[in-house]
């Protein structure tokens, strides 16, 4: 899969809003957004108005930033929205927040959703007791979701446990701190992802 390889809080500056994908970094005096918040570049304070292409596009990619996804695995979980019944634009954004990636950073296992995929690809959770290491993997209602025991000692992991007080537990999952166990009481609904996202720009821009 293509990865992009360059600064990350370039992203957040050319997306015009804070993307939290540097974990603590984010909340600290460093955050490159709180520094300099215009689009990064020789041009970035000049640029004008967008077209209605321009504003789906922008919207597009900063989902697939804060998720950190490929345009190609986008499109596939684009097309499984599609296919479900409901609204294809809230389909597409709960399939996002259901990814294992996704769950591990929201529990608060993991600063980061980038973390939370090094952290799955390395065998460091199980999903009702087997291990599980494809980031994509999509979670059910009920689900448990816990550490293996040899990871559990892992510093940046009870680092971030004690620290995710700080951005809040969605109501869809419960924490066990001590036993470091994050259970899925129910599927996310819209309401439960604040993030400001105008997911229906999205759908018009594969429509066209
Ligand atoms: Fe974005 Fe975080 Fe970098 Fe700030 S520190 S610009 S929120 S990635």
């Amino acid at each position: 899969m293509s990865r992009y390889r360059g600064s990350v809080c370039r992203q957040c500056r050319r997306e015009n809003m804070k993307l939290f994908l540097k974990g603590d970094r984010c909340f600290s005096d460093k955050c490159s957004f709180d520094r300099r918040a215009y689009p990064p570049g020789q041009h970035g304070q000049r640029r004008g108005k967008s077209s209605d292409y321009g504003i789906q596009l922008r919207e597009k990619q900063k989902v697939r930033r804060i998720y950190g996804i490929s345009e190609k695995q986008f499109r596939i979980i684009f097309a499984n929205a599609d296919r479900q019944k409901g609204i294809t634009g809230i389909n597409l954004l709960t399939l996002l927040e259901r990814r294992l990636d996704n769950v591990v950073f929201r529990l608060g296992f993991t600063s980061s959703r980038t973390q939370g995929r090094h952290f799955v690809m390395h065998n460091h959770f199980l999903v009702n007791g087997k291990r599980v290491n494809i980031p994509s993997y999509v979670i059910q209602n009920g689900d448990v979701i816990e550490l293996r025991e040899k990871s559990k000692n892992i510093k940046a992991i009870s680092d971030s446990v004690e620290t995710v007080v700080r951005r809040g537990i969605p109501q869809w999952l419960e924490l066990d701190k001590d036993g470091l166990k994050g259970v899925v009481k129910s599927l996310p609904n819209r309401e439960d992802i604040t993030l400001p996202i105008q997911e229906q720009l999205i759908v018009e821009l594969y429509s066209k």
